[in-house]
C-alpha cells in the first residue's frame, strides 16, 4: 500500500471559514477513515473547541497537526491543483466535476505535486473570489431541489472517492495460494496417478473407441492445475483402485 499512499500524502482538505467546530472535528474523522491526513484551516471561527475534539473522536491527532491559515490564497500558495466543493452552480468560468471525475484527477495532480480540496463555509459557501483561485469546480450531484451537504459529510463524500480511486491505481494484490497442510505432490506421484487414471478409464471403457489422448489431456490440465498434495494424490488413487476393482468385478460377471 505504500506507493499508492504517495498521492495521497500531497493532498489537503481545506475548510474556509468554518462556522462550527463541531464540524472540523468531523471532516478529520472522516479524512482519517480514508487515510488523508493533512487538513488545513482557513481563518476558522471557532477552533480549537471541545466540540472539533469531541466530533474527531480518534481524529483528533488531525486537529492537532492542523495549518492555520489567514487566507485561502495563503493556504494553497504551494499547490500545483487545488478544486473548491460548491453546493450549487455557479455562473463562474469553471471546469465541474463531480467527485468522481476529481478524484482520479486529483491523484494525477498529486503525482507532480501538491493538490487541494476547498471546502466553503456551512451557511455561505465559498466566495466567487474564493472559487477564483481553483482550477475547477466540483459539484456532488445531490437532490437539486436540496442539494448542500453538511460540510463534513461532503468532505467524506470527496474522500471515499479519492480512497476508491486510489485503491483501483494500486497494483491488484498477488494472489494468495489457498493455505495447505502439505505441499504439492512430486512430479513422480502425479505421473504415478495419471498412469492409474489412464489404466482407469480403459477398465471402466470411458472412451468407448475414442482416442484415449484428447481426456487425458483435459485431466491432466485440470488435476495439475488443482496442485494436489500428496495425501490428496493418495485418495484420488484410493477411489481408481475401487473404481478398477469394481470394473473387474463387473468384467468377471460378464
Ligand atoms: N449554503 C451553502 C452551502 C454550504 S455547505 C452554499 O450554498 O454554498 C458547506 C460546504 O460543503 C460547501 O461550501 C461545499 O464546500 C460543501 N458542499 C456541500 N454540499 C455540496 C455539494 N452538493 N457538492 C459539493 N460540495 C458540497
Amino acid at each position: 500500500m505504500e506507493s499508492a499512499a504517495v498521492p495521497a500524502s500531497r493532498i489537503r482538505i481545506v475548510l474556509v471559514g468554518t462556522q462550527h467546530p463541531g464540524n472540523i472535528g468531523a471532516a478529520a474523522r472522516a479524512m482519517k477513515t480514508m487515510g488523508l491526513s493533512r487538513l488545513s484551516l482557513v481563518a476558522p471561527q471557532r477552533f480549537p473547541h471541545p466540540d472539533a475534539e469531541a466530533m474527531a473522536a480518534g481524529a483528533a491527532d488531525l486537529l492537532a497537526g492542523a495549518e492555520r491559515h489567514e487566507t485561502l490564497a495563503e493556504a494553497v500558495a504551494d499547490c500545483r491543483w487545488v478544486a473548491g466543493c460548491t453546493a450549487r452552480d455557479r455562473r463562474i468560468a469553471l471546469e465541474q466535476l463531480t467527485p468522481r471525475e476529481a478524484a482520479p484527477r486529483a491523484l494525477a495532480q498529486a503525482a507532480d505535486g501538491e493538490v487541494a480540496l476547498v471546502f466553503g463555509r456551512e451557511r455561505t459557501g465559498l466566495e466567487n473570489h474564493e472559487l477564483q483561485l481553483c482550477h475547477a469546480a466540483v459539484h456532488i450531484p445531490a437532490n437539486p431541489e436540496y442539494s448542500s451537504l453538511n460540510l463534513a459529510q461532503a468532505v467524506q463524500v470527496l474522500a471515499y472517492e479519492l480512497r476508491v480511486a486510489q485503491l483501483e491505481r494500486a497494483p491488484p494484490p498477488a494472489p494468495v495460494p489457498a493455505a495447505r497442510a502439505e505441499p504439492p505432490a512430486s512430479h513422480a506421484e502425479m505421473e504415478g496417478f495419471f498412469g492409474q487414471l489412464a489404466d482407469t478409464l480403459d477398465a471402466i471403457d470411458f472412451h468407448k473407441g475414442r482416442t484415449p489422448e484428447a481426456a487425458m489431456h483435459k485431466l491432466r490440465r485440470l488435476f495439475l492445475r488443482a496442485q494436489p498434495d500428496a495425501r490428496e494424490v493418495r485418495l484420488l488413487r484410493g477411489v481408481l483402485a475401487d473404481a478398477q476393482r469394481m470394473a473387474r468385478l463387473a468384467g468377471g460377471e460378464d
